[in-house]
């Protein structure tokens, strides 16, 4: 049975969430700020994160900064602001979806099972190392360096998507992948959040990299989708 943790402030919010996914059989913990869901989420290994957006002290922002940080921990954002801006920049900071208060209750139970789907179904690399002149993988044991200017080796901490989306361009040297094929590859999910979600994916893990440079290994092509170049 999967479990879920809802950080969320309102005793009113947390009551109907319980209430929803209890209903309908998932184990559900809740937490009331920040800290105290960060704690938990070590202790107890949740399998999907309800973040509310305002939260007392540390705000929704920073909790999933903090979890992106770790883990791609499925995370679905709560929000009482339906503005754009909010939506994009919940995707922009790695969430994996978004609702808008107040939400129906059948709405947000289909979305969080859509989001738990969609994590439990990955696939797995095929060879157990890659390397170019730019980057090294190792699949087994999940690490990965690059160069830095010295010529030493840095290693470079990448959440599950970021790796398997690494995984995806060096595997396609040179070739246009566009988004749908991105989120087929690294989601395994062509029908997902789509095209945005895969740019700031390319966003974080060229940063993560060194690569957010003009002349990046990982290219954006215009009006098409993104390309390794290798070297
Ligand atoms: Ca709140």
């Amino acid at each position: 049975m999967a479990k879920i943790l809802a950080v969320e402030d309102e005793p009113d919010t947390t009551t109907l969430l319980r209430t929803v996914f209890e209903r309908a059989g998932y184990e559900f913990l809740s937490r009331a700020d920040g800290p105290a869901g960060l704690r938990t989420l070590h202790e107890e290994r949740p399998d999907l994160v309800l973040l509310d957006v305002a939260l007392p002290g540390m705000d929704g922002w920073t909790v999933l900064e903090r979890i992106r940080d770790l883990a791609d921990l499925p995370v679905l954002m709560l929000s009482a602001n339906g503005m754009e801006c909010d939506k994009v920049r919940g995707l922009r900071s790695g969430a994996d979806d978004y609702v808008t208060k107040p939400f129906g209750t059948d709405e947000l139970l289909a979305r969080a099972e859509a989001v738990l789907r969609r994590a439990t179904r990955i696939p797995a690399p095929r060879d157990e190392r890659y390397s170019d002149a730019l980057v090294r993988i190792d699949r087994r044991r999940r690490i990965v360096t690059v160069p830095d200017r010295d010529g030493d080796e840095r290693a470079v901490d990448l959440t599950n998507i970021e790796f398997r989306l690494l995984n995806t361009f060096v595997q396609h040297v040179g070739a246009v992948l566009t988004p749908v094929q991105l989120l087929e590859h690294a989601w395994n999910d062509p029908t997902g959040l789509g095209p945005e979600r895969v740019k700031f994916a390319v966003l974080r893990l060229r940063r993560k990299l060194g690569w957010n440079r003009a002349d990046s290994p990982i290219q954006a092509v215009r009006g098409t989708g993104y390309r390794y170049r290798g070297r």
